[in-house]
């Protein structure tokens, strides 16, 4: 009888080809049980955005990587194929970005952008959930996945212009039973990537209904 090899089962649970650039990976790679390929991965650390916090749409918004090649290619499909691993190395850029920005202390409370119940159950991963759970854990701070509710489901709007994605999300939330919570509190909004940030103006206007202290925005990339 054969013994399976480690690389065996691996192959089982870890697709053997670099989701960014399809490139097979190299058997060390695998056992490191990375979801990309090293020379990625060094891509990776060089998107690191400096640890600055920006006004998208008049928000306060920190991220850690700019959200080009590979980030761009390993994001989506870490969703589609619910790989949560790399979202937690994702949370630990995260929380080096809040280090470094000197507002570790800042968050009192964690939300994630809430996706549509109906968006959930068909995907079964909810990235920003995940990030915020894993970014919580790091620096200690409470999460809650009630602090906002998605009450209206919104189609895909890559192609949507500014305006429009505005219009698409005006009153997509509303503050979730955890509201109370959130009153007097120092939040930290987070979400995967902000593009022209409609998603989070739209969910800061809905968190405003339960008079935080402050919001700020903080997300694993920024598209350029
Ligand atoms: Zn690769």
């Amino acid at each position: 009888m054969r013994v399976p090899i480690l690389t065996d089962l691996l192959d089982l649970f870890f697709p053997r080809e670099c989701p960014a650039c399809e490139e097979f990976m190299r058997d060390e790679d695998l056992m490191t049980g990375s979801l990309v390929c090293q020379i990625c991965l060094s891509r990776l650390a060089g998107l690191r955005l400096p640890p600055e916090v920006v006004r998208v749409l008049d928000l306060p918004v920190l991220s850690a990587w700019d959200y080009a090649n590979p980030l761009d290619r390993i994001i989506p499909v870490a969703k589609a194929k619910n790989q949560p691993r790399l979202f937690d190395h994702l949370a630990g850029g995260m929380v080096t970005a809040l280090r470094e920005a000197g507002l570790i202390d800042y968050p009192r409370l964690i939300v994630p952008v809430p996706l549509h119940p109906s968006r959930r159950r068909e995907r079964g991963f909810d990235q920003a959930f995940r990030l915020a759970s894993s970014v919580g854990g790091m620096i200690g701070v409470p999460v809650t996945r009630r602090g906002l509710r998605r009450i209206r489901s919104t189609p895909p709007q890559k192609m949507e212009s500014r305006e429009r994605r505005l219009e698409i999300l005006h009153d997509a939330f509303s503050p979730g039973h955890d509201a109370a919570r959130i009153t007097g509190q120092r939040i930290i909004l987070i979400d995967d990537v902000v593009t022209t940030g409609a998603t989070l103006a739209a969910a800061v206007r809905a968190l405003q209904h339960a008079s935080p202290a402050g919001v700020l925005c903080l997300t694993a990339a920024r598209t350029g």
